[in-house]
Formats: structure tokens, sequence, C-alpha cells
């Protein structure tokens, strides 16, 4: 089994199909001017699925398409198909803010998409549009009923929350992916990229996040959902669903990280916190076999010993503080969320 420095194994990949986004979320990417990748380097469908074989070959069960937003690429559904035939891959999900989903998901489904995570922080329009900068909320809850009408399931909501700002969407959110049937996980706001000028404060722990739902609708703890999940779940007392909480700042999970990130352009990144990626493209354009890939993918992963937000952590308890402008970041609109 392939295993990195501290015996982490290789099992989850993120694909990112695109930078480029219709949204510009504050937390994520708010900036309107930016370098986007040369279309000549975005990785073809064709080259994407073939380094996506090699990733399940050496221990790979699960690969998230993601993005940038993964709907903004054309014909994302011919990816689809083409990854669902990969041997061995037992999971196939997307993870998109749902915006162009209605008009896409019929075409996903047949395509062998099974499940998605949608992106959505608040359900007030005004707000929503405030966040994200371009966004409809009307576009993705309809895209989210179209996803449930073709049968996508779990459809999983994904909602950062950011202090000050959509901390009070908190309860109106897990009543509506109560009422809907949707699995809500809140996630505590990062300082991914260099972009969204995070500070401290903006967080909102899990644990308060905790209390407010609590507090509300009553909740129960069942466990850490797959071992290696990294958001631990709750489910209401009334038995009426779950609700998660990924709480990456408060209580890292650097210890099972088993995920590896493939950027649009090819670079293989192991931390989404990484200041650089190591790049595929230029073996896979320079000709290389199968097994040339193979051992450079190995190679990276076994020297990999990645734990940023663990030692984010202890930084943030020291006395020097931790000051997210201090490390360069790639954004993770450019190596995929
Ligand atoms: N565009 C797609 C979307 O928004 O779902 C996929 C890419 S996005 C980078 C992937 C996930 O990262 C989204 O769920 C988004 O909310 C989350 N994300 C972005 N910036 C974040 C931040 N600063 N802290 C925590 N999560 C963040
Ligand atoms: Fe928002 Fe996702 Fe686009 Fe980032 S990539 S700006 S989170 S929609
Ligand atoms: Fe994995 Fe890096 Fe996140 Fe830690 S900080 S959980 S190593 S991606």
């Amino acid at each position: 089994m392939l295993q990195d420095a501290f015996d982490r194994p290789i099992r989850d990949l993120r694909i990112s199909v695109t930078d480029r986004c219709n949204f510009r979320c504050t937390y994520c990417m708010p900036l309107d001017e930016y370098v986007w990748m040369d279309k000549q380097e975005i990785l073809t469908f064709s080259e994407i699925a073939r380094i996506a074989t090699l990733f399940v070959r050496l221990g790979v069960s699960k690969i998230r398409l993601t993005g940038g937003e993964p709907l903004a690429r054309k014909d994302l559904n011919t990816l689809i198909a083409r990854l669902s035939l990969i041997c061995g891959l037992e999971d196939l999900c997307l993870t998109t803010n749902g915006s162009l989903l209605a008009e896409q998901v019929e075409a996903l489904a047949r395509a062998g998409l099974k499940r998605v995570n949608v992106s959505i922080d608040t359900l007030d329009p005004e707000k929503f549009r405030r966040m994200t900068k371009r966004g409809n909320l009307e576009q993705v809850l309809a895209g989210l009923f179209a996803a449930r009408a073709q049968g996508l399931h779990p459809i999983k909501l994904n909602a950062v929350v950011e202090r000050g700002v959509n901390d009070d969407d908190i309860i109106p959110l897990a009543e509506f992916a109560r009422k809907q049937g949707f699995q809500l996980r809140f996630i505590e706001y990062m300082d991914v990229g260099n972009a969204n000028n995070w500070v401290t404060s903006k967080v909102v722990p899990k644990k308060e996040i905790l209390q407010k739902i609590h507090a509300h609708l009553p909740l129960e703890k069942f466990g850490s959902n797959q071992g290696h999940a990294p958001s631990v779940d709750y489910r209401y007392a009334d038995g009426n669903g779950e609700v998660g909480v990924i709480a990456s700042m408060t209580k890292p999970f650097c210890s099972n990280c088993t995920r590896a990130r493939l950027t649009a352009d090819g670079r293989l990144v192991t931390c989404l916190f990484s200041l650089r990626g190591h790049d595929l493209k230029a073996l896979l354009r320079g000709g290389a076999t199968d097994g040339e890939i193979s051992a450079m993918i190995s190679k990276v992963w076994r020297a990999r010993t990645d734990r940023y937000s663990d030692q984010r952590r202890k930084a943030i308890n020291s006395d020097s503080g931790y000051h997210a402008g201090d490390h360069r970041k790639l954004e993770m609109i450019s190596l995929g969320g």
C-alpha cells in the first residue's frame, strides 16, 4: 500500500477540472481580476482519465470533481462517463456551487454521477448575492431540487460560516436541510489562498456552531462518519436528520488526511495549504509511460509530510500567534477545494 512519511495511505483524489468560476465568493476568490490558467495548460478529459486511472491503481477509491466551478467546464458529463468506468473506483462525486446544476444534472446522472455536494451559505437572496458577488440563490435552489428529482443521493450541502456575515443563517440552513432531506455540513472558515483577507476573528468554531443548533434543535453525537472523513456527525434528537461540522481550524484532522489534489493544469498537490505542486502534465505530454507517471506519484506521496492545519493550530495557541499573511499558498480556486 502506498503511504506517506506519516503512514497515511492515498485514498482520495480531488480533481480540479478548471480554475474558472462564475462566482466570486468573498471567502474564496473575491478578486475580479485574476491571472487564469492558459487554456493550453488545462488537462484534456483524456489526460485526466489516464491520470485518475493511475491514482486508482495506487489505492485511491474516491474521486471528487471540483474547481473553480466544475460545471463551468464544457461537457463535464463526458468526463464523468469516462471516470465511472474506472475499475476499482468506489465513489465519484462532484462539488459545485449549483448555479449550472439544473441545466446539466440530467446529463450528469445519465453519465453515472450518483451524488453531489452543493455549496450554499445562506437562504437570504440578497446576502447570497453579497457573499458570492455574482450568484443567484434561485438558480442554486433550482439546481438542488433538480438533482433530487433526478434521484441523486445523498445530496450534501456545504456551508462556510463567517462570523458577522452568515452566522445567523445556521438555524435557517439547518431547518431547510432537515425539511428537504439534504445532508448539511458546516465548514469552519479557513485561511485558504491569499485573496480572502482571512482573520482569526471571522472563524466560528465548531463548538459554537453546534451549541447554536442544539439550543434550537437538540442534537446527539453519533461519531465520525467514515473513519477518515473530517466531518464528525450529529443527529437531531427527534430522529429527523443529521448535521456535520468540518472543523479544520479548531480540530484539525491532518493525521488522517488521505487526500491528494490534481490541479486543472496537471500538478499534484499534497495539501490544501501547499505553495506549489508537482508537474504531472510535463510527464504526460512528454510521452512518459504509465509506469513512469505512477512512479512519480508514488515518490511524491511517500515523501509527503504535510500537516499544515495541525501546525497552524499550535501556532494560534502559542505566544507568537499565527499570521495568515505570512504564509503564501496556492489559491483554492486553482487547486480544488
Ligand atoms: N465551486 C465549487 C463550490 O463552491 O462548491 C467547488 C470549488 S470550492 C473551492 C469547494 C469548497 O470549498 C466549497 O464548498 C467552498 O464553500 C469551500 N471553501 C472555499 N473557500 C473556503 C474557505 N475560505 N474556508 C472554508 N471552505 C471554503
Ligand atoms: Fe465560490 Fe466555489 Fe467559486 Fe470558490 S470556487 S468562488 S467557493 S463558487
Ligand atoms: Fe490534509 Fe493539509 Fe488539510 Fe492537514 S492541512 S488535513 S494535511 S490538506
